[in-house]
C-alpha cells in the first residue's frame, strides 16, 4: 500500500482510536452518536460521509445511532425533506435506534434558558440584529457590551416569559448568553440563544413563536439523547468552546465530547443544500433526484448502490484536513460493485443496420448468452438473431487505419455470440452518410470461432432487428466544467451545458423489456446502466462507464497547468 493510502488509514482512525480509549477507560460503556441532519433540503454525497462515520462507528461498537431532526428553522423547512431524508439512510442501509427531533426538546430548552437566566448567565436584549452585529467586533477588535446586559434577573425572567407568550415582534428581543463580549472566539461573545419568530412549526404548530439557535439547541439535544461522541464537520470547531460552555452551566444528563472532521468536497459538484436548492428551484436539473445531482436520491437514480456509497466513504477515510476528492472516486467504487453484480446484456446506443445477405430471409436463431462471463452462476440466456441486425455506429469506420479492429469494407468482425461476419458493402443516403452495411457471415463460425482456426481481432455487440425494443438512453456527464463551482462568484456559470446527451430510438435485446427499476447492467462495451424509475418511456440511465474516461483527460491538463 502507498503512504497516502497509510496515511488516510491511520487518520480514519483517529475518531475510533478515542472512542476505544473512552471504552477502555470506563469513560463509557456504550456508543452512542446521531446523525443531526436539518430538514432544509435532500441528503447529499457529503452526509452520507457524516451518515457513514456515526451509523458505521456506532454499528462497529455495538453501539447505536439515532436519526436525529434539527428542525429549528420552520420556515426553510418541509416535511417532503423529512421523508426524503428518511428515506435515504435506510437506503444506505442503515436502522437508527431512535428518532428524534430537536422540536420534541423545546420546553426543555426554554426550561434550560430559563435556569441560564437565574444563574445571570444570560439575558433579554433589544439591540436589532444589525445592532448586535455591529456591536460584535472583529476578529482583531473586540465587541461591545449591549445596554441591556446588566439587566435584572426578575426583569429577564420577566421579558424571556412574554417573549414564550407571543407579546413581541420578530426581532424586537432576543435572548443572549452572558459570556465575554472581549473573548477572541467571536461566537463567545454574548451569541445568541433564542430569536422571535412567529412561523407555524410542522410539528409544534404555532405554540412557540420563540425558536432556540443552533449552537444551543445542538449541545443540550446531544446531552438530553446521551450522546457519548457528537461527531460534526469542521466549520464547528470554534463553535465547540460554546458546546461546551451552555453544557457546564446547566445540570444535564451527560457532557458528550464534540469532535470535528473535515466536510466531503467532491471536485466539479457542489455540496452545499441551499447551492442545490437553487439549481431545483431555477430549473436547473430536473429535481433533487436528477442523476446529475450529488444528492443521495440522485445518485441511487443514476444507479450507484447502497455499498458503492460506504465503499466510497470507507476509501476516502476520516481527517481532519479538508481536501477535494476526485469524481473518479466516487466513480470507481460503482464500478468495482457493478462490476461483480450487474447482468450482462447487449444494447446499442447509436444504432447501424446492417444486412447479413447470405443469412436465410425467414430464420431466427437463438444464440446463448452469458449473464456474467467470469460469473456461470449467474445464469444465461437466449438473444434471438436473424438477417437483419443493429451494431453500433462507432463500430464501423470506411477508410478505417490498419488498428481499427471493427467492421470496414472487406473486414471481419466477431458478432457476440454469434458469427463471424465480413462487410462488403456500404449503402449511403444522399447526403454520402453511411446508412446499412451489407455483410456476408461464416455459418460455420457460430460460437464463437471457426474449424479453419482463423482469428479475428475485434468482437461487437449487436441486436436483431425485428426483436428489438426501443429505448431512450440517459448519458450523464459531469454537473459542472470547474473543479470547484461553489469557490466561485456565481456558480451556475459553471454549470456544464453537456451534462446530460439524451439518445433516442437506441435498441435493446428483448430482455431488456421486463427491466425492473432496480436491477443494474452492463450493456457490454458501454457501461453499466439502470432503468429510469420516474420516465414515461422506456429510459435507461447511464452509472457510469466502464472506464474512467477523464482520467486521461485530468492528467494531460495537470501535465499543461
Ligand atoms: P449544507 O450546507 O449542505 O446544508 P449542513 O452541514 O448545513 O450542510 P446539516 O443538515 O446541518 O447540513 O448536516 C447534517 C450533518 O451532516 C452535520 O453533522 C454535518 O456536519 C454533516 N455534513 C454536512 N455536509 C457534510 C459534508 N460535505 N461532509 C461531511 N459531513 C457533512
Ligand atoms: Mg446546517
Amino acid at each position: 500500500m502507498s503512504d497516502t493510502n497509510n496515511e488516510t488509514e491511520k487518520a480514519g482512525n483517529f475518531i475510533r482510536n478515542i472512542i476505544q480509549q473512552d471504552l477502555d477507560s470506563g469513560k463509557h460503556t456504550k456508543v452512542q452518536t446521531r446523525f443531526p441532519p436539518e430538514p432544509n433540503g435532500y441528503l447529499h454525497i457529503g452526509h452520507a460521509k457524516s451518515i457513514c462515520i456515526n451509523f458505521g462507528l456506532a454499528e462497529d461498537f455495538g453501539g447505536d445511532c439515532n436519526l436525529r431532526f434539527d428542525d429549528t428553522n420552520p420556515e426553510k423547512e418541509d416535511e417532503e425533506y423529512v421523508q426524503s431524508i428518511e428515506e435515504d439512510v435506510r437506503w444506505l442501509g442503515y436502522t437508527w435506534s431512535n428518532l428524534c427531533h430537536a422540536s420534541d426538546y423545546f420546553q426543555r430548552l426554554y426550561d434550560y434558558a430559563v435556569e441560564l437566566i437565574k444563574q445571570g448567565k444570560a439575558y433579554v436584549d433589544s439591540l436589532s440584529p444589525e445592532q448586535i452585529r455591529e456591536y460584535r467586533g472583529t476578529l482583531t477588535e473586540p465587541g461591545r457590551e449591549s445596554p441591556d446586559r446588566n439587566r435584572s434577573i426578575e426583569d429577564n425572567l420577566d421579558l424571556f416569559a412574554r417573549m414564550r407568550a407571543g407579546e413581541f415582534d420578530d426581532g424586537q428581543y432576543c435572548l443572549r448568553a452572558r459570556i465575554d463580549m472581549a473573548s477572541p472566539n467571536i461566537n463567545m461573545r454574548d451569541p445568541v440563544l433564542y430569536r422571535i419568530k412567529k412561523v407555524h412549526h410542522q410539528r409544534t404548530g404555532d405554540d412557540w413563536p420563540i425558536y432556540p439557535m443552533y449552537d444551543y439547541t445542538h449541545c443540550l439535544s446531544d446531552a438530553i439523547e446521551g450522546i457519548t461522541h457528537s461527531l460534526c464537520t469542521l466549520e464547528f470547531e470554534d463553535h465547540r468552546p460554546l458546546y461546551d460552555w451552555v453544557l457546564d452551566q446547566l445540570q444535564t444528563p451527560c457532557h458528550p465530547q464534540q469532535i470535528e472532521f473535515a466536510r466531503l468536497q467532491l471536485k466539479y459538484t457542489i455540496t452545499s443544500k441551499r447551492k442545490l436548492n437553487q439549481l431545483v428551484t431555477d430549473g436547473h436539473v430536473d429535481g433533487w433526484d436528477d442523476p446529475r445531482m450529488p444528492t443521495i436520491s440522485g445518485l441511487r437514480r443514476r444507479g450507484f448502490t447502497p455499498a458503492s456509497i460506504r465503499d466510497f466513504c470507507d476509501r476516502i477515510g476520516v481527517t481532519k484536513k479538508d481536501s477535494f476528492i476526485e469524481m473518479a472516486v466516487l466513480e470507481n467504487s460503482v464500478r468495482e460493485d457493478l462490476n461483480e453484480s450487474a447482468l450482462r446484456v447487449m444494447g446499442v446506443l447509436r444504432p447501424l443496420k446492417v444486412t447479413i445477405e447470405n443469412y436465410p430471409d425467414d430464420q431466427v436463431e437463438q444464440m446463448t448468452a452469458q449473464n456474467h462471463p467470469q460469473k456461470p452462476e449467474m445464469g444465461e440466456r437466449q438473444v434471438p438473431f436473424s438477417k437483419v441486425i443493429y451494431i453500433e455506429q462507432d463500430d464501423f469506420m470506411e477508410d478505417a487505419p490498419k488498428k481499427f479492429f471493427r467492421l470496414s469494407q472487406g473486414r471481419e468482425v466477431r458478432l457476440r455470440y454469434a458469427y463471424y461476419v465480413t462487410c462488403t458493402d456500404v449503402i449511403k443516403n444522399d447526403e454520402g452518410e453511411v446508412v446499412e452495411l451489407i455483410c456476408r457471415y461464416d455459418p460455420e463460425s457460430r460460437g464463437g470461432s471457426t474449424p479453419d482456426g482463423r482469428k479475428v481481432k475485434g468482437t461487437i455487440h449487436w441486436v436483431s432487428a425485428q426483436h428489438a425494443i426501443n429505448a431512450n438512453i440517459n448519458l450523464y456527464d459531469r454537473l459542472f466544467t470547474h473543479p470547484n463551482p461553489g469557490g466561485t462568484d456565481n456558480f451556475i456559470e459553471h454549470l456544464n451545458p453537456e451534462s446530460l446527451v439524451q439518445l433516442q430510438g437506441c435498441k435493446l435485446e428483448p430482455s431488456l423489456a421486463e427491466a425492473k427499476n432496480e436491477t443494474h447492467y452492463q450493456f457490454e462495451r458501454t457501461g453499466y446502466f439502470i432503468k429510469d424509475s420516474k420516465a414515461q418511456s422506456l429510459t435507461f440511465n447511464r452509472t457510469v462507464t466502464l472506464r474512467d474516461t477523464w482520467a486521461k483527460i485530468d492528467k494531460a491538463n495537470q501535465n499543461t497547468n
